[in-house]
């Protein structure tokens, strides 16, 4: 099996687990993360119908962007400041911020290039010293500096579960969609209605995440690893 058969393979589940819950496939957007392969790899994915890809690199997504423009190109991974204007020059959508003095260079950043950046809120559900995000407490306040930034677009929230046990991946990803919900209901109309993205959901838990009402699921291996097969 190769990557397309893979990607094909992946979005036939994705689309069955969504109508197994009642959603609709259309609402759920298949990010193909390409962080392992090389450009002709995300080709592959392209030819099988992958129009949406994930980079966790500044180097990798500029170099993946510039050569497969025709594909949607999101930031998934960490943010350093000094990389911001390049992420922003060539990310569609950045799930990762979750830092006010990011959310500020990248306001600036999109601003010199006249574009309303889009970004999701990075999420820390369960805690785990070892993630990255805001701590669901913290959520609401940080929503209030990013949506003040009019040259950010607020668009929803991600996160990443602990590895290794599915029921607690799904309990954090029905937190994250039960914290959203609240988030929501404090914004202003206009901005509620951009709203209403959940990224979550990753290989190996995304039918979780599909379950819990996640909108966009994040697959790396299950596409691009033999070991998926
Ligand atoms: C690598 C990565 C993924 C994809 O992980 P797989 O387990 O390979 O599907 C998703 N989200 C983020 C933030 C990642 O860094």
């Amino acid at each position: 099996m190769g990557i397309q058969e893979r990607y094909r393979r992946e979005r036939a589940q994705v689309d069955e687990a969504c109508l197994a819950a009642g959603r609709s496939p259309e609402e759920v957007l298949l990010l193909a993360v390409s962080k392992t392969v090389d450009v002709s790899g995300a080709q592959e994915a392209f030819a099988a119908g992958a129009r949406a890809f994930g980079e966790n690199r500044p180097d990798e997504l500029l170099r993946k962007a510039s050569a497969l423009p025709q594909a949607q190109w999101h930031f998934i991974g960490n943010i350093q400041s000094r990389r911001i204007p390049d992420i922003v020059a060539h990310a569609d959508l950045i799930h990762s911020l979750y830092q006010v003095k990011h959310a500020r260079k990248m306001n600036e950043a999109a601003a010199r290039l006249g574009k309303v950046q889009k970004v999701l809120l990075e999420v820390n559900v369960s805690g785990e010293a070892s993630k990255s995000g805001v701590a669901p407490q913290d959520a609401a306040g940080l929503m209030e500096e990013v949506v003040a930034l009019p040259h950010l677009s607020l668009r929803g929230l991600m996160t990443m579960a602990p590895q290794g046990d599915r029921a607690y991946a799904r309990q954090c990803f029905q937190e994250l969609v039960v914290l959203a919900d609240q988030l929501r209901a404090q914004l202003p109309s206009s901005d509620a209605q951009a709203f209403d993205q959940i990224s979550a959901g990753m290989s190996e838990d995304w039918e979780e995440a599909i379950a819990a009402g996640s909108t966009i699921v994040r697959l790396g291996r299950a596409i691009f690893s033999e070991e998926f097969e």
